[in-house]
């Protein structure tokens, strides 16, 4: 199991009244698992994310990634996991404007310190991985919405992590980059990566292997998609 979760509970204070974004959230993930988070705006979903990927911390409650309790850990060694075994990828993409696709997923390379000939090995492994290596020169604003978030995959991807973190990575997108972008989440998950995507569309949560309904930061449903594999966008072959 990669991840654990027992009765986690995330309050935030506004003003005199506490919102309870996650209500007593109980839930395991195995490792190699493709989950789909859905519910209605404002249910938890992204506070959700945020402590799995170990950007929040629960205000009571535990939380077990790998086996080890995140409330035990360190700041450095939580950004130390945050660096090298979580990816993220945002609906608007969080790309550096002024820097090419190839620089924009060298930075978290950079950040851990890999030395520059190690980084244009990976980074061309990366862009490759996700099929952009033609573009590795352009910058955000000489790519599609399809291909911005496709650098901001390989920018995920490209320190290795077991676990990619996903907000709504379609959500900005057109049926047919969306049926893209979750194709190409499919070919990591059958790699073996463990994914957690927040989508609205039930057509891509249909892709996941389970799909875990929010309601008032409660679980409300947790099963296997109603029908599994929706068609999405024609993609390109
Ligand atoms: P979702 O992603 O499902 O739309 P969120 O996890 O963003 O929901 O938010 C869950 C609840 O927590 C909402 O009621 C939201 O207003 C509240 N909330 C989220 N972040 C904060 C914050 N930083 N401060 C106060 N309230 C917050
Ligand atoms: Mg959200």
């Amino acid at each position: 199991m990669l991840i654990h979760l027992e009765h986690v509970v995330r309050d935030y204070r506004v003003g005199d009244s506490i919102v309870h974004a996650l209500h007593d959230v109980t839930l395991s993930i195995d490792r190699g698992a493709f989950v789909a988070l859905m519910g209605p705006s404002g249910s938890g979903k992204s506070t959700l994310l945020n402590v799995l990927g170990c950007l929040d911390t629960p205000t009571s409650g535990a939380y077990v990634l790998d086996g080890q309790p995140v409330q035990s850990l360190s700041e450095d060694a939580l950004a130390e996991i945050r660096q090298k075994r979580i990816g993220f990828i945002f609906q608007a993409y969080h790309l550096v404007p002024r820097m090419t696709a190839e620089r924009n997923v060298e930075l978290p390379l950079i950040l851990s310190g890999v030395e520059p000939s190690e980084r244009r090995e990976r980074i061309g492994r990366a862009l490759d991985l996700v099929g952009l290596a033609r573009r590795r020169e352009h910058r955000p604003d000489q790519l599609s919405g399809g291909e911005r978030q496709r650098v901001a995959i390989a920018r995920a991807m490209v320190t290795e992590p077991s676990l990619l973190l996903a907000d709504e990575p379609t959500g900005n997108l057109d049926s047919k980059a969306g049926g893209e972008i979750v194709a190409l989440l499919e070919r990591l998950h059958e790699a073996g990566l463990t994914i957690v995507l927040v989508t609205h569309d039930p057509s891509v949560a249909s892709h996941a292997e389970r799909v875990i309904s929010l309601r008032d930061g409660k679980i409300a449903r947790d099963a296997p998609p109603e029908t599994p594999n929706l068609p999405l966008g024609e993609a390109t072959p």
